[in-house]
């Protein structure tokens, strides 16, 4: 098995450049052990849907390529540079220790927020439910999200850099997301109680992705679950875990048709959210 595994990074290697193949070899060779020996769900290796979260996986410098073009757009034109300039003599001000602290918990507030309007804003939705269509969660399947889905959150990028927080500090913060985030889709079985209001496990981040209808709309932090105990979205039930995953709508099969899914009736949809926003504010004068 490990001499096909070796061919087959040597091959996908020429196609799609040593950089993706390594990091996904990498987390195999780290995840593998994990799933195998403390698996929660028992889930055959080659399990449904498995070629279309590797081909998202192999795509990882196309779809982040994407996503940085289109968040320096949405970046630029979201203004949030102007409050980051603003901020900027304050910032640059404090001590290093401060800046790292203090924009952490900031950044890592903001992205709860980001995530939890992914879910209530319709637009975002589209693009986000994608991540959610899963339905195994396990090193793979962290992957498998639009490159729309993560360009919400580009303002608050700019803001960071236009107020002049360190380039590696919010770099480090957006990668050791990325990293925590794919580790919490891993299928493993313990669920590292003591961890739980301190950090995103996989059982926190796995309730998240619950198909349940009750358990909807919960655990929307990406690192700090203290937002969702703040703002009345945690849930950790001590008696029960997670069972089902994905969505209660359709998603089609396939990385390109999972791509363009969220195009579809996108102006119809787009039109509908407005007017019901404007008889929700006329209803509430
Ligand atoms: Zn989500
Ligand atoms: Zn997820």
């Amino acid at each position: 098995m490990l001499v096909s595994l070796a061919v087959a990074a040597a091959v996908a290697s020429v196609f799609i450049g040593n950089e993706a193949v390594n990091g996904i070899v990498a987390l195999f060779i780290i995840s593998w052990p994990l799933e195998r020996f403390f698996r929660r769900h028992p889930v055959p290796v080659r399990r449904l849907a498995l070629r279309t979260d590797l081909a998202y996986a192999a795509a990882q410098p196309a779809l982040q390529f994407i996503t940085l073009v289109v968040a320096i757009v949405v970046g630029v034109l979201s203004f949030a540079w102007i409050p980051g300039l603003l901020l900027r003599p304050f910032v640059t001000s404090l001590p290093a220790l401060a800046q790292v602290i203090g924009g952490f918990l900031l950044f890592d507030f903001l992205v709860y927020w980001t995530h939890r309007w992914s879910h209530t804003v319709p637009l975002f939705w589209r693009f986000h439910s994608v991540h959610h269509s899963t339905r195994h969660l396990d090193w793979v399947s962290g992957f498998r999200a639009h490159p729309l889905d993560g360009v919400f959150i580009a303002p608050i990028i700019v803001l960071f850099i236009a107020a002049g927080v360190d380039n590696k500090v919010t770099g480090g913060l957006a990668i050791i997301q990325f990293l925590v985030g794919l580790g919490a889709h891993l299928n493993v079985r313990f669920r590292l109680r003591p961890l739980w209001p301190v950090v995103m496990t996989p059982e926190f981040h796995h309730w998240h992705h619950e198909l349940r209808h009750e358990a909807h709309n919960s655990n929307f932090s990406t690192f700090l679950p203290i937002w969702d105990i703040m703002f009345g979205t945690y849930r950790m039930p001590r008696d029960q875990r997670p069972q089902n995953y994905g969505i209660p709508g359709p998603m089609p099969n396939g990385i390109i048709q999972q791509l363009a899914f969220p195009m579809r009736g996108l102006r119809s949809d787009w039109r509908n959210w407005r007017q019901g926003r404007k008889q929700r504010r006329a209803a509430a004068v």
